[in-house]
């Protein structure tokens, strides 16, 4: 398939917010012959069609329903739309030492020292007073805009060795020198609309360092929000490539992952459950259909793991350690903040050797604590057969992380894999085809 390091490197540079992640998504769904169908519509679906839907701009769950008979189930695979970053606050001016500054908080577990002395910017979403209501709209500012400078090695003769940062001193960014920088001005100028209009915002500092190819020999591809837009952009050219007559596809990408999911959008919301939901009444079956669907179903939670680090190897475990360009990571955790058994990984690896795309197996070392992601969340409102996967990165949580190119390729075929295969799961058996 085609898929390369630089189409996700442009997706990634045009993708500052989450907002403008599912943007983007729904364009190149469109592009494809998927039809829009909101929430707030009837949910009239055919076969042999293709549909996407958004919920609060953040989160999107497309489906491919193919000529699929009555026994269907579906294939699913998920992904998150948000990263790491920093949250203006709606009263965002501060102001001191001669210096305007943009108050902010944290939006998820960030590594704070790459947010130092590179130029940042704002991204996200402003609503707008309108004549009929409220307007949104996405809302980028595509120059450097924002600083946050280091404390000099002369003031601070701790800074390396070893320096607690404080969100509420350490990291607020500078915007300009005197009173005068607000964001207000800034959106009301970018925007060409009036200040007192702007009602309220939902914006995120962006990194505005570009992506890039690297190493050697090339083997590295190095941008911001890694994790996971690599998963969430290589899972929907598989899902885009995939063909299905037994099993309906379905492509989630959701907000939220890295806040806990708890919103109306997340992993933890009822959103898949409604849209399969809908499908399958849409579909003219009734509720126990969908019951029957989901026995049979097999959902791939998608979110990246990490690669042994250069420096620092002994942080991955000894045996299940994993490598960029060394294919498709599976995740496992004897507590099961990772969804992935015997039986889930059995499937998903029969599945990439069928399409000869490699695959490694991840644990954390037994004495390190590892994230969650979404499988585990979402599987408390859809609960079905699942498998966590990734692909090795370095440097995760940083506003610039690290991946291998082969990687995304091999993703991409994975998942294509997966969405071509007909799924049979009947509790002692599985039946691929
Ligand atoms: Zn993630």
């Amino acid at each position: 398939m085609k898929l390369s390091a630089k189409d996700l490197i442009k997706f990634i540079d045009e993708s500052p917010s989450c907002y403008h992640v599912i943007n983007n998504l729904a364009e190149e769904l469109r592009n494809a012959g998927f039809v829009e169908i909101k929430e707030v519509q009837d949910f009239k679906v055919e076969r042999n069609k293709k549909y996407f839907t958004t919920r609060n701009g953040t989160s999107i769950i497309a489906f491919d329903i193919g000529n699929v008979k009555d026994d269907f189930s579906f294939n699913i695979v998920a992904s998150h739309s948000d990263s790491p970053s920093f949250k203006v606050k709606p009263s965002s001016a501060l102001v001191n030492q001669s210096y305007s500054k943009l108050s902010v908080e944290g939006y998820g577990g960030m590594l704070c020292a790459p947010w130092f002395d590179r130029p940042l910017s704002v991204a996200g979403r402003v609503i707008l007073r309108s004549k009929e209501g409220l307007d949104i709209k996405l809302f980028n500012v595509d120059r450097d805009l924002l600083m946050i400078p280091n404390v000099a090695i002369h003031m601070n003769r701790q800074a390396n060795s070893g320096y607690a940062y404080n969100f509420a001193t350490d990291m607020q960014p500078v915007l300009a020198l005197g009173s005068e920088g607000k964001i207000e001005d800034i959106i009301a100028k970018e925007l060409k609309v009036n200040k007192e209009d702007i009602i309220s915002h939902d914006l995120f500092l962006t990194n505005r360092q570009k992506g890039s190819i690297w190493g050697a020999n090339n083997e590295f591809v190095s941008s911001s929000k890694l994790d996971d837009l690599e998963c969430a952009y290589t899972s929907l050219q598989g899902f885009l490539e995939g063909k299905n007559s037994d099993n309906i596809n379905v492509y989630c990408c959701f907000d939220n992952e890295e806040v806990g999911s708890t919103t109306r959008q997340g992993a933890n919301s009822t959103f898949l459950e409604d849209i399969l939901k809908r499908i399958v009444l849409g579909l003219n079956y009734n509720e126990d259909k969908l019951y029957k669907a989901l026995s049979s179903s097999f959902m791939v939670s998608a979110d990246n793991a990490h690669a042994v680090h250069p420096n620092h190897p002994e942080y991955s475990d000894a045996l299940n350690s994993v490598y960029m360009n060394k294919g498709v990571v599976i995740k496992f955790n004897a507590a099961q903040s990772y969804t992935t058994d015997g039986l889930s990984c059995a499937l998903f690896k029969e599945i990439c050797a069928r399409a000869n795309v490699p695959t490694q197996t991840f644990t954390n070392r037994a004495d390190l604590r590892g994230g969650g992601t979404l499988g585990n969340i979402s599987s408390t409102h859809v609960s079905l057969l699942s498998v966590d996967i990734g692909l090795a990165q370095l440097a995760m949580h940083s506003c610039y992380e690290t991946a291998g190119v082969d990687d995304i390729k091999y993703m991409g075929e994975a998942l294509k894999a997966f969405y071509s295969t007909s799924i049979r799961i009947d509790n002692d058996k599985i039946l691929l085809k």
